[in-house]
């Protein structure tokens, strides 16, 4: 029987549960042939040549490299081209392609819970999650504004790219901004008591707070906007759907 071998790259990846989401998949559906293996890679050097060798059939990309993979593939999807960050890659006769299944399962996830007042979002962090997080913002008509600790001069707002604040900025524009999404990676295990929003006070019972780390569940970040009434979601649904999405590419 042939194996299909599938697996996440990325560095550090001590904090992924995709493992274990596959395993389980694999093992309820009864799939024997299929693999996903975790491959903290130190950098991208020799990718394609390592792929072909390793035999993986497709695999997922994280932190930090959704963005850097691009020149490393033969083509992007649509969406993944408009975005400008990759989180799923098929290889196929040799080829890979790049796909997004973050802003689907971003979109997905999120929608049940838009309210007519959520027009205009925080989106914190400038790297591949966040970018898949303001394509979809804008698909849905909700204007989103990125937070950064230093990017804001010098980084020309693109189609791509909506406008850039810093910190200090977003501490006022936040009372009407009231969707808050960190696509950071501040808080995330092993770094538990780290929130990337130093602005708690300022949650209202109007807010939605929304954390794309799953591990802890909920971040600091979450428990603070609970704290002061606002409503949260965790990123553990987003995982499980963009895992969903990634398997439905790979078969
Ligand atoms: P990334 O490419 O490394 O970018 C993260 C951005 O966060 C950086 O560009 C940086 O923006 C900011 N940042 C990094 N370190 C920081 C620090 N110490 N303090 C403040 N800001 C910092 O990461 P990513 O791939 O976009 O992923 C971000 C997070 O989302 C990760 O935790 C990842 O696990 C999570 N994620 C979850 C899902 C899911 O399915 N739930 C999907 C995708 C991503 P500036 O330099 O501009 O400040």
């Amino acid at each position: 029987m042939s194996v299909l071998r599938l697996g996440l790259i990325g560095n550090p990846l001590g904090h992924s549960w995709s493992q274990r989401w596959f395993e389980e998949m694999f093992r309820r559906e009864g799939f024997e042939g299929a693999t996903y293996g975790l491959y903290p890679l130190p950098s991208l050097d020799g990718l394609r040549e390592w792929v072909l060798q390793e035999g993986l059939a497709g695999f997922n990309v994280t932190i930090p490299y959704k963005e850097a993979v691009i020149p490393y593939l033969d083509g992007l999807s649509e969406e993944a081209r408009a975005i400008g960050a990759v989180n799923c890659v098929c290889v196929r006769d040799g080829r890979l392609t790049g796909h997004n299944t973050d802003a689907p399962a971003f979109r997905e996830t999120l929608l049940p819970h838009l309210k007519p007042w959520h027009t205009r979002a925080l989106v914190l962090g400038t790297g591949g999650a966040s970018k898949a997080v303001s394509h979809v913002l804008r698909g849905l008509g909700v204007e989103p504004t990125l937070v950064s600790r230093g990017r804001t001069r010098g980084y020309a707002p693109t189609k791509r790219l909506s406008r850039v604040v810093s910190y200090a900025e977003a501490a006022d524009l936040v009372k009407n901004h009231l969707l808050v999404v960190n696509a950071t990676p501040v808080g995330m295990y092993p770094d538990t008591e780290a929130t990337p929003w130093p602005y708690a006070e300022r949650w209202t019972a109007r807010h939605l707070a929304y954390d794309l780390i799953y591990n802890p569940a909920p971040t600091l970040f979450l428990k603070q906007a609970t704290e002061h009434g606002a409503a949260t979601l965790g990123g553990l649904p987003m995982l499980h759907r963009q895992a969903e999405l990634s398997w439905d590419l790979w078969q």
